[in-house]
């Protein structure tokens, strides 16, 4: 719309310049040399705000994430927002962990497959994945069954991080085995480059989606719910976006190699 608009604009400039070109004739040579100036000068500002306004909205859309993606086309990813129905994970300031890990995994899904991969999500609302009344452990059995039930390519499990501390802040990934590292490596930069938080860098870890995983396998740690900046940010649909974007690359980037 925009495009559209600043298009309008230099249309009527121009024409207007033609027609007091005709009308100058009448007038003396410093006239017109005067509002020659004066136009041309106007012109060049409106054309000026008119690039920039171009590369300012092609920088912010999704164009270069739009297009296939050859290393991804056809990658089967299965994607896990951490907790869901009773167990909404880290709750600070009235954010709940659970929200941001939902989020961000379904504009994640979206992203990805505009980049031509396959992609499922272990969960798609605030529920619980194994039955009412099951254990914790069985909830995370149920997300590692759904994973060899569809024997992905790849697991990301996102994830809100927590510390009694709330000056602690930043984004970190943890991986299990070596191949998972890789993995986690890629997606802690692309991360860190595109939402430009404190890197907290990768670590291995024990947890169960990732030691009974087949496959390799990662949880994404955004950033602090406890620290009330994150956790605002963490909020926010631009964060969401950048974040998503930045996991995006960083699975990419590991499938390009
Ligand atoms: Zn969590």
């Amino acid at each position: 719309m925009k495009k559209i608009y600043y298009i309008l604009i230099v249309c009527f400039i121009a024409s207007n310049f033609g027609l007091n070109d005709a009308y100058a004739s009448s007038l003396n040579n410093e006239n017109i040399n005067q509002a020659k100036v004066q136009i041309s000068s106007f012109l060049e500002k409106v054309a000026k705000t008119f690039l920039e306004n171009l590369k300012k909205e092609y920088l912010n859309s999704d164009v270069k994430l739009n297009e296939k993606n050859e290393s991804l086309a056809g990658k089967k990813i299965l994607i896990d927002p951490g907790h869901g129905g009773t167990n909404p994970g880290a709750v600070s300031y009235g954010f709940r962990e659970v929200d941001n890990n939902l989020a961000v995994s379904l504009k994640l899904k979206t992203l990805l497959e505009k980049q031509g991969a396959n992609v499922l999500l272990t969960r798609y609302e605030d529920e619980n994945i194994a039955e009412r009344g099951s254990s914790l452990r069985e909830e995370l059995q149920a997300r590692v069954d759904i994973s060899r039930e569809y024997q992905p390519d790849i697991f990301v499990s996102i994830h809100t991080n927590s510390n009694e501390n709330p000056n602690i802040q930043g984004a970190m990934t943890f991986y299990y085995d070596e191949e998972s590292k890789k993995l986690a490596n890629s997606i802690q930069t692309g991360l860190i480059n595109s939402i430009k938080a404190t890197d907290k860098g990768i670590a291995k870890e024990n947890f169960y989606v990732l030691r009974n995983s087949e496959i390799p396998a990662v949880l994404v740690e955004m950033g602090f719910i406890t620290n009330k900046n994150e956790a605002e940010k963490l909020n926010s649909d631009n964060y969401r976006d950048l974040i998503a974007q930045g996991i995006s690359k960083g699975i990419s980037e590991y499938f390009s190699k």
